[in-house]
């Protein structure tokens, strides 16, 4: 199957000179969003993965449908105000201010195999900061599967030494 067919390119959003890859149309069609989450979770078959973790919100909808795949269970990482327990934080930098991302202290257990999801990686920010907290929770990062890879805006390098999964890369 095609995946790349289910994928709509929206010029100039959300602002001038961004080539916004929009994946609703992929969501929608049975077949293309059963076969993009068995792409996302093939090498991690055998990886004996016990948790998937995703930051919202787009990373939501592959992480728990890979979990499930995997057997693994679904570790939510959200903005601030959003989770009701203990916290751990990270704070990072953007084009414009800053952000921080936020899991439950006891999401993650020290040495759990953690598999991180998301839609696209784009600068890689988001990610990084992900795995940054994940290091906090002492958890053993054994990889990151994206849907779609933009390779031009360098993301894959902030992730290292990680290992990278992409089903769709665009130049
Ligand atoms: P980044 O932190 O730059 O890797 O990107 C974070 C998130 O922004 C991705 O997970 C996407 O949901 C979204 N994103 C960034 N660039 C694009 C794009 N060109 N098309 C669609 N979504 C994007």
């Amino acid at each position: 199957m095609d995946l790349r067919h289910h994928v709509r390119d929206i010029p100039d959003y959300p602002k001038p000179g961004i080539l916004f890859r929009d994946i609703t149309p992929l969501l929608a069609h049975p077949e293309a969003l059963t076969a993009s989450v068995e792409e996302m979770a093939k090498p991690f078959l055998d990886q004996k993965i016990d948790v998937v973790a995703a930051a919202e919100a787009r990373g939501f909808i592959f992480g728990t449908p890979l979990a499930m795949r995997l057997n693994a269970g679904f570790v939510p990482i959200r903005k601030p105000g959003k989770l009701p327990f203990d916290l751990h934080s990270f704070a990072y930098e953007l084009e414009y201010g800053s952000d921080e991302l936020q899991v439950h202290v006891d999401g993650i257990k020290p040495g759990q195999r953690v598999l991180i999801v998301d839609d696209l990686l784009a600068t890689g920010g988001t990610v990084e900061a992900c795995l940054r907290l994940l290091e906090k929770c002492d958890a053993e990062v054994v990889g990151c599967s994206f849907l779609i890879h933009l390779v031009a805006l360098g993301g894959e390098a902030r992730l290292s030494p990680y290992h990278v999964h992409s089903v769709l890369e665009y130049g």
